[in-house]
């Protein structure tokens, strides 16, 4: 990989493009991109994505990674789809839950062609330690099988997101592969209050708090912030705005924690890993959220080695279509360039980029 300028391969769709030229563009990018250098006969591949939320309907589909299998079975490898246990209650809190849930959304081998093995253990808990010496950690907690496959292709759906501002390849390696701990302590310095004037007290955001720490008090929500592990649960789903985060600290730590995560997976799988992301279906949050209405029309596919250039291109290519940046759209308090010029600092990749429209 160049360090200062890296390739982005740029596929445009349609809006609402249909299956079977989808199908037939995603397998162009994975050729032109040149993705069957990083796959060996014979050897496993991790398809790290996201199967979506139970109620989600714009996360990506099985028809979407289909041809993503079909291209590392025609390269020789042996695909996998993987996946880590989330931090809140739902359906995907634990493998059971979450490859059922998988399979509901459409991932099963008959529409996908490839099995799925969750990276961190049937309790969500198997880790392993890597040492990264970055600014916040010197050790981060990533899935146990997160890097045991001989590549791994990173395949990710863009959207907004509720602490990151982006949701894109960074944030699918970096929280989508660290183990529950891991999760834990990106959260961690996030800190959330109840605005009660704005509480109707519907309770929704304590049946959703994963460490029942949200109680009534004088006919509002109360947060005892003791208990509370930040994983912002409560202000994603809290319908009035009445839970807040002090947004300028929490993001900046957050997204810094998440490449410094992104960058354990980084160094110990490297020239073995590839991206793609996809640039369609985007919404205001991430598929851990039920759907909202897209906030973008659909504009393609990318495809790179550098996870960096390949977020930076999100960005521009959203900004283009709508004189914002998807972030700047989603969560306009965030700066999603604090976790693009972090992991340029560490060394993950580049800003620069060049766009080859395929
Ligand atoms: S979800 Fe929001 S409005 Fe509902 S109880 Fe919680 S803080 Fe109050
Ligand atoms: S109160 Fe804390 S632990 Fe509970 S949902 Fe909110 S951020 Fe998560």
């Amino acid at each position: 990989m160049n360090q200062n300028r890296s390739a982005v391969y740029f596929m445009p769709v349609l809006d609402n493009e249909a299956a079977d030229t989808m199908d037939e563009k995603i397998k162009r990018l994975f050729d032109e991109a040149g993705f069957s250098s990083i796959i060996k006969p014979n050897k496993s591949v991790a398809i790290k994505t996201h199967f979506g939320e139970k109620g989600n309907r714009t996360h990506l589909t099985a028809d979407q990674i289909r041809p993503v299998v079909d291209k590392v079975k025609e390269s020789g490898g042996k695909p996998f789809l993987t996946e880590t246990s989330v931090l809140y209650r739902g359906s995907r809190s634990n493998a059971l839950d979450h490859i059922l849930l998988a399979y509901e959304h459409g991932f099963t081998y008959e529409n996908v062609g490839a099995p799925i093995i969750m990276s961190d253990g049937f309790l969500g808990v198997w880790e392993r330690q890597i040492t990264i010496n970055g600014d916040y950690y010197e050790n981060v907690g990533i899935a146990g099988d997160a890097i045991a496959a001989e590549s791994m292709l990173i395949v990710s759906h863009a959207t907004g997101h509720v602490l990151a501002g982006l949701g894109a390849a960074i944030k699918n390696l970096g929280m989508g592969l660290s183990s529950r701990m891991g999760k834990l302590s990106q959260h961690s310095e996030v800190a959330p209050k109840v605005e009660v004037s704005q509480c109707d007290l519907c309770k929704t955001c304590m049946k959703w708090c994963p460490e029942d720490c949200i109680l009534e008090n004088d006919g509002t929500a109360f947060i005892q912030e003791e208990k509370c592990i930040g994983c912002g649960e409560c202000i994603a789903v809290c319908k009035t705005g009445a839970v807040q985060f002090s947004w300028d600290a929490t993001s900046e730590n957050m997204q810094k924690k998440m490449v410094e995560h992104a960058y354990g997976v980084h160094l110990e799988m490297k020239e073995k890993l590839a991206y793609i992301t996809f640039l369609t279906n985007m919404t205001k949050d991430c598929d851990c959220m039920k759907s909202k209405e897209k906030m973008i029309p659909d504009i393609g596919i990318l495809a790179s080695y550098d996870p960096i250039a390949l977020d930076m291109a999100t960005l521009d290519l959203t900004q283009q279509k709508n004189r914002e940046n998807l972030s700047k759209l989603a969560f306009p308090q965030h700066d999603p360039l604090i976790q693009i010029n972090h992991g340029v600092k560490l060394g993950m990749g580049s800003k620069e980029y060049s766009l080859k429209e395929i």
